[in-house]
């Protein structure tokens, strides 16, 4: 039976609803965006409000959209974390309370699971093993994912994650927030080469990734223009560090093929919606006949259906338990910016 999905672990509050084939029926994200924006980054307090005054009718309108009524549901699957502790209660509790009511069993669902259970998502033949790249607002990370669904960690990033590279980039820009998709925008205006940035590959043979570094050397390609930089010079130095952005996560994810001896590559989180990085990954997986994996736009930035998706695989593999105690799992702090980070590092 049906699979509801609730996710909440930052700003977006989402609601989902699989069919018993595992089929997206509805698929609702409410945005938070406007509540944040003036402040240049997710306010955690805020941000667990909102999640409180729009989560009811995100379920609500899901369910309506899917046509499945609460009673036809056969289980609950929720963002257990990581994310924002207060962001994550709001969602955990809500599905607790729903789950609890109508009796059904309820999954806690990792976040970063959700994002790599969207390239399933949009290709359900996808072959495993493969390497999968997760970017996204807080996490750079490379996995060999096996067939049992276990994965080892090929490599990470040092410092800041790639979406993160992109938010604070185009806050110095001037652009508005989140700074992904405007640095995407206004890139397909200026010259990529225009600018040259450095591309931090730590060591060739290793698959870690650097961009505290790129910051800092847009910081300092602004400090020596004269200010406020043209719209022109704006363009060609969001094209030119989107471009220093997405080559390292190319040649990182095609470097982790080779160490691997694997031939299909899925690429998953918040910046794999970049038109740059998407282009390129296409014309690369093709010149090197590599299966790619990457989703629509839809599943790319946070949404439940992916957080249903791996609540009905763990459903599938361990069989429907009766309630159990669920409880979030934050593990991970928001830095001085209030930006989701992974703790001790
Ligand atoms: P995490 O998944 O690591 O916990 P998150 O949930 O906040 O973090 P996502 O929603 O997966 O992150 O992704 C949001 C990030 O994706 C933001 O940093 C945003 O700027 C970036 N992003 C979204 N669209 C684009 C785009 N078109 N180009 C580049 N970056 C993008
Ligand atoms: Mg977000
Ligand atoms: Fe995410």
């Amino acid at each position: 039976s049906p699979v509801l999905g609730i996710e909440s672990s930052c700003d977006e509050t989402a609601g989902a609803v699989l069919d018993r084939e595992g089929r997206v029926l509805a698929n609702v994200v409410s945005s938070q965006h406007a509540v944040h924006g003036k402040f240049g980054g997710v306010v955690p307090e805020l941000a667990a409000r909102a999640h409180i005054t729009t989560i009811d009718t995100v379920v609500a309108e899901a369910l309506q959209q899917a046509q499945v009524s609460k009673r036809d549901l056969g289980a609950v699957a929720v963002t257990q974390g990581p994310g924002l502790a207060g962001a994550l209660l709001v969602g955990v509790n809500y599905a607790k309370a729903l789950s609890y009511g109508l009796q059904l069993p309820l999954v806690g669902v990792n976040h970063l699971e959700g994002h790599i259970a969207s390239a399933w998502l949009a290709d359900p033949t996808f072959p495993l093993p493969c390497v999968v790249l997760v970017v996204s607002g807080g996490h750079t990370h490379l996995y060999r994912r096996e067939a049992d669904g276990c994965s080892a960690l090929l490599g990470c990033t040092r410092d800041d994650a790639a979406g993160e590279a992109f938010d604070k980039g185009a806050q110095m820009l001037g652009l508005e927030f989140p700074g992904g998709p405007a640095i995407d925008r206004i890139a397909r205006s200026g010259d990529p080469q225009a600018i040259a940035f450095p591309r931090f590959r730590l060591r060739k043979s290793d698959l870690e990734f650097s961009f505290s570094g790129l910051k800092t050397s847009l910081l300092y390609k602004l400090r020596d223009m004269p200010a406020p930089p043209t719209p022109v010079q704006v363009a060609d130095l969001a094209a030119s560090y989107q471009e220093s952005i997405v080559q390292v996560l190319v040649d990182n994810a095609f470097a982790a093929l080779s160490q691997t001896g694997l031939s299909a590559l899925a690429v998953v989180g918040g910046v794999s919606a970049n038109s740059r990085l998407r282009a390129l990954l296409k014309e690369r997986a093709e010149r090197e006949q590599v299966r790619l994996s990457l989703p629509p736009m839809a599943y790319c930035t946070d949404n439940a259906a992916m957080i249903a998706a791996a609540g009905r695989q763990v459903l599938v593999q361990r069989g429907v338990e009766p309630l159990l105690p669920l409880d979030i799992h934050p593990t991970t702090v928001p830095n001085g910016q209030g930006r989701v980070r992974p703790a001790g590092r």
